[in-house]
């Protein structure tokens, strides 16, 4: 699809995405936006032009500080909506518009516009589903014999996390401080953490509501699925291995953990289905899926010290986790557990089989025993204060891109 707007050639936000966010646009505050190529679409003055007429939509269906009351108005509406733009923007459509008044009135640089958390977060669910990545931790925490435990190819492993703490591309965060046991101490110190760590992961967004007693099954799950982001679980490692036994980690990842502002559609992604690993042994009825439900998402994450230029510390891909959304869901609901649109389901970290494709500091440098070598040649075993982490995903077949953006937090000293 060409679009009338130029397009660089790179750019994630082709008139094949059409993402949705919160812009702060100058004079009128918080809006719902698209984006296309570095065009952010104000969708307030857009409908305010007339294009949703007829569907409907009055402006003040976009007149909004956060997307969820338009993710509730269901995937019918919403999925008509992006097909709108699409079709506003798209090179076959050329006539028809008052360029000048479009321009003047509905569009806006990327570069000047604030974008803001894009949800509000009511509950935040955290997933274990990378394979690789609960391999790797098992080796370093526990037993290399025995790293998977015996309930990980059954359940897709989770805990519930904590929404408030969740904020969005752009915020800085403090260097968290807590509880700290050396392997020589025989008691606790409390300090900055010293092994503050990313973890890559995307999330994807409820958008459809649940009542409590209800189960969504895994064979359509997708519906209750509105989109996804990116998603920098920040953890501090050495407040994890002290506290996490038997409950699982607390301080060590609600101090924050930062999304891309722009939610990508499943809609977005469908051309870029692919199957996912096999599963050995078969899962329970109740996780048995039909059709291809990974998705060929490139990922990467680069470290940008102060002043210097993002050096890319990881390349991985969503495609390499062992357990899918509609697994995750459909076993999230099970027991009747109920969904609010808006919440958010993380996928827990994303690595690969190889060293370059690990998704967190821990395992890149293997609990701090391989120090990875930045350009400037400074080591890093985990993150340093006034480091800015970046996360970047897209999805490119046949020349079609579609991408996330990206999601990008700079680390502060301790308060
Ligand atoms: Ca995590």
């Amino acid at each position: 699809m060409k679009s009338w707007l130029s397009i660089e050639p790179n750019s994630d936000f082709t008139l094949d995405n059409i993402p949705f966010g919160i812009g702060n646009i100058p004079g009128s505050g918080p809006r719902i936006c698209s984006r296309i190529g570095d065009a952010i679409i104000d969708l307030e003055a857009f409908a305010r032009l007339g294009y949703f007429d007829d569907l409907g939509l009055k402006d003040s269906v976009f007149a909004q500080p956060v997307l969820n009351s338009f993710i509730a108005l269901g995937k019918s509406i919403t999925c008509k909506v992006r097909k709108r733009i699409q079709e506003c923007f798209s090179a076959v459509n050329q006539g028809g518009h008052d360029f000048p008044v479009l321009h003047e009135i509905a569009l806006h640089k990327a570069s000047v516009i604030e974008m803001l958390m894009p949800l509000q977060v009511g509950n935040y669910t955290d997933f274990y589903s990378s394979i690789e990545h609960a391999t790797n931790v098992g080796i370093m925490f526990r037993d290399p014999a025995n790293a998977l435990l015996p309930n990980w190819r059954h359940i897709p492993v989770a805990y519930h996390g904590r929404a408030s703490s969740i904020v969005v591309s752009e915020t800085e965060i403090h260097r968290p401080k807590g509880q700290i046991k050396p392997a020589d101490a025989d008691t606790p110190l409390f300090g900055p953490t010293m092994q503050l760590d990313f973890e890559l992961e995307t999330a994807f967004v409820i958008g459809r509501e649940t009542r409590l007693g209800e189960s969504i099954s895994a064979l359509n799950a997708e519906e209750y699925i509105f989109g996804m982001v990116l998603f920098n679980d920040l953890s501090a490692r050495d407040f994890q291995s002290w506290e996490y036994v038997p409950l699982g980690p607390f301080l060590s990842k609600n101090f924050a953990s930062v999304i891309s502002p722009w939610v990508v559609t499943l809609d977005a992604l469908e051309h870029y289905r692919v199957p996912g690993p096999v599963q050995e042994p078969e899962v329970l009825d109740y996780l048995k899926t039909k059709g291809d439900l990974n998705y060929d998402i490139n990922l990467e994450v680069l470290i940008q010290p102060d002043g210097k230029p993002e050096f890319a510390v990881c390349r991985s891909n969503f495609r390499y986790l062992y357990w899918n959304m509609s697994q995750q869901l459909a076993h999230h609901t099970v027991n009747g557990c109920n969904m609010r649109v808006g919440d958010l389901c993380a996928s827990g970290t994303i690595s690969g089989s190889g060293p370059g494709s690990y998704g967190s500091m821990l395992e890149l440098s293997w609990r701090g025993t391989k120090p990875v070598i930045l350009p400037d040649g400074s080591e890093r075993k985990f993150i340093n204060d006034a480091d800015t982490i970046i996360m970047r995903g897209y999805c490119q077949k046949n020349n079609v891109r579609v991408g996330f953006g990206e999601v990008k937090t700079k680390i502060l000293p301790a308060l």
